[in-house]
């Protein structure tokens, strides 16, 4: 196997589900988003130890990652997260994939296609109280309901939103969640009044489920969170969660370079005395961002260690000091995994994006090695 690679700690995901389920209590159901192969930490391991460690409900985003886990014998409820084309919806049925529906039309087809099927399909509502992307207004939530209530070949299992600020601990943050949830409340309470059960209510997201504990309702929705990462950075004292993925790598090359030489691409690094310089078989190609040339750090034996010069597309430098115990063949941790070693949230800093687009892009080219006492579990 090659010496990078994605080491993905599902004892640490364990860890991170039961550390939610402690902080909400043992009422409301766990759903855990796998949707972008599992945040980039392959959905379909996530998702069997999500099942395992106490998740109720899967969640993905496209038809096809649904399939994906029901081709891998998954068998736990599947959410989906967005929009499917009407061309695909025998795809989505035959996968047992539970949608969101925001309108008549996507029920009305959905219908169509379930009676075809002689199934009956479970929907969940999805209400837009502020998002922006999809659902219903609010106030025409009731209707929806009745409608899809109405129709034979559906059942209407539950009713949710997706809150837009909920990572926020700003008062303007914690203001316009409120107002969401409120939208929300009422909305549910406009279904009840038209005489149907809303079912499996539920709006949190990771940065609800840290700050507004009224929004659990009965199922919580945590993703990032339970890959180990707070939603923003801001929050990560609130509760103590693992990094699930820690990408490694070895040094495959140590040599020697003299005070004013220059180092990769466009030389925009220039030793400013006699150096050791290791090179790590890693780069933009795998998902490591080229705007953190100059401004990352790896850990090798206990030791961060700077990157110099412009990350390649497959390789990369680092500076190993004046003289060097480090040997060739050694290994690194690119991210995550080690105490000292900087993770995912660090390198979203640097790079001015969030944690999720970090282990998200690390792609295909990196092996993923799944370790954990979770993986012997009958
Ligand atoms: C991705 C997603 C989540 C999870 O969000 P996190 O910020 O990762 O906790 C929950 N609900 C919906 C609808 C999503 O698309």
């Amino acid at each position: 196997m090659r010496a990078t690679k994605a080491i993905i700690h599902l004892d640490n995901l364990k860890k991170n589900i039961e550390t939610v389920r402690g902080h909400i209590g043992p009422e409301p159901l766990i759903c855990m988003p796998v949707k972008a192969d599992g945040y980039g930490h392959g959905g379909v391991s996530i998702a069997e130890t999500a099942i395992r460690s106490g998740a109720a409900f899967l969640a993905v985003a496209t038809v096809q990652e649904g399939a994906e886990l029901r081709k891998a014998g998954i068998s736990a409820p599947i959410l989906l997260f967005s929009i499917p084309l009407p061309e695909e919806l025998d795809e989505m049925i035959e996968a047992r994939l539970i949608p969101f529906i925001a309108d008549r039309e996507c029920a009305e087809a959905l219908a169509a296609e379930a009676a075809k099927a002689g199934v009956l399909q479970p929907v969940h509502i999805k209400i837009d109280t502020g998002m922006g992307r999809v659902g219903c207004p609010p106030e025409e939530a009731a209707d929806l309901a009745r409608f899809i209530a109405s129709l034979k070949s559906l059942q209407y299992e539950g009713t949710a939103t997706h809150l837009a600020i909920a990572d926020s601990a700003a008062p303007e943050g914690i203001a316009a969640t409120r107002k969401q949830l409120d939208r929300f409340n009422t909305a549910v309470e406009s279904i009840k009044k038209a005489g149907l059960d809303p079912g499996i209510v539920h709006a949190a997201n990771s940065g609800a489920v840290l700050l507004h504990p009224e929004a659990s309702f009965n199922m919580v929705r945590p993703g990032i969170m339970l890959y180990g990462y707070p939603p923003a950075g801001e929050l990560s004292a609130r509760l103590p969660l693992e990094p699930v993925m820690e990408l490694v790598t070895r040094i495959v090359f140590i040599k020697k370079v003299k005070k004013g030489e220059a180092v990769s691409y466009g030389g925009t690094w220039i030793a400013p005395e006699d150096r050791v310089i290791g090179t790590l078989p890693i780069g933009y190609g795998d998902g490591l961002p080229r705007s953190l040339s100059g401004n990352f750090q790896v850990l090798i034996q206990g030791t961060l260690y700077p990157l110099v010069g412009r990350i390649c597309m497959d390789q990369c430098m680092v500076d190993l000091g004046p003289a060097t115990e480090v040997n060739r063949w050694d290994r690194v941790t690119v991210f995550g995994g080690h105490e000292g070693a900087l993770n995912a949230g660090d390198i979203a800093t640097k790079v001015n994006t969030i944690p999720y687009e970090i282990t998200c892009d690390i792609n295909k080219r990196v092996p993923r090695v799944y370790t954990g006492s979770v993986l012997h579990i009958p």
